[in-house]
């Protein structure tokens, strides 16, 4: 099957360069260029919009987001034996992908990029779920990004998107509602990926807010649901009680039964509970 971007099949690209999948670096690749293509249409219109995609392998996404328009593609990957098949991606479209052999836990990408920036990933869920909260969680609002399109397992989606009382619920679903509106857009099963992982994958896009729907600082907001649904089972006044020394007093100030529980506590009571808290000048908050 020859390409719309004149590059060699996926299958091809990885076997000449060695990029066998590796388990560490939770490697499981999009082989189909018909489904990145499809998973860049899910990133909203990127033709006008630099895109940071984070993990992008043997670059079957990255050939998609370039191949649907995307102004430029700043694409961070840890594994150096991705750099071949990426340079060659470059080559095909001049100008638009820059490339960083880098890790992205630890570089800042902002400067390599010009508003507006959407973002892009398929990665490890952990590596994703922990940039997933830093591109939430920074103190000023609107962010560096206007949307944010992530696959990750079915369950961490799941997740981001869960209304109270729901198993699901959490911190993740907290802070992702907090500021964005969040939906998943699409839904994989394992046989998308080489090799296939064990669970489904899901596809999040999350459009980020303007403003937060209610004020609270990020700092002590992600404190406190991470204080919350640590022990999701206990009633809040014994789950928050390392917070405040009344937390009792504090948890009716805002009108939350101290008995109640972390998951049936809505968006708004935890930020008015964050800024009660603030208030209150505890060490810590
Ligand atoms: N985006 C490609 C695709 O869809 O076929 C690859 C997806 S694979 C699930 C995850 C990719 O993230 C791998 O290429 C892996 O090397 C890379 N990766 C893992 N941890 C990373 C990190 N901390 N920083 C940058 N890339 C990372």
């Amino acid at each position: 099957m020859s390409a719309i971007d004149g590059l060699p099949p996926l299958r091809e690209v990885i076997a000449a360069h060695g990029l066998s999948a590796r388990k560490s670096l939770g490697q499981n690749f999009l082989m189909d260029l018909n489904l990145t293509a499809k998973i860049a249409r899910a990133a909203g219109d990127i033709t006008g919009a630099d895109v940071l995609e984070v993990g992008p392998g043997p670059g079957g996404l990255t050939r998609g987001l370039l191949a649907e328009g995307a102004r430029h593609v700043l694409a961070v990957e840890k594994d150096a034996r991705a750099m071949g098949p990426l340079a060659e991606i470059a080559a095909a479209y001049p100008g638009r992908l820059k490339v960083l052999n880098a890790d992205a836990l630890e570089i800042d990408p902002v400067a390599h990029l010009t508003p507006p920036i959407r973002v892009v990933a398929n990665l490890p869920y952990n590596v994703g779920t922990e940039l997933l909260v830093r591109w939430l969680t920074p103190e000023v609002w609107p962010p560096f990004w206007q949307s944010l399109t992530l696959m990750f397992q079915k369950e961490v989606a799941q997740r981001i998107v869960a209304q109270p009382g729901s198993k699901a619920y959490g911190r993740l679903a907290i802070l992702a509602q907090w500021r964005c509106e969040a939906r998943v857009v699409m839904e994989l099963p394992p046989e998308a990926f080489t090799p296939p992982p064990k669970v489904r994958s899901a596809v999040v896009h999350l459009v980020a807010l303007p403003e937060p729907r209610f004020p609270a600082s990020a700092a002590t907001l992600q404190k406190l649901t991470a204080t919350a649904f640590q022990q999701r089972r206990k009633m809040l006044r014994a789950s928050l009680k390392g917070l405040h020394p009344q937390i009792e007093a504090v948890l009716e100030s805002v009108g939350i039964r101290p008995t109640s529980r972390a998951e049936e506590i809505g968006l708004e009571q935890f930020c008015a509970l964050s800024r009660a808290l603030d208030a209150g000048g505890q060490a810590g908050f």
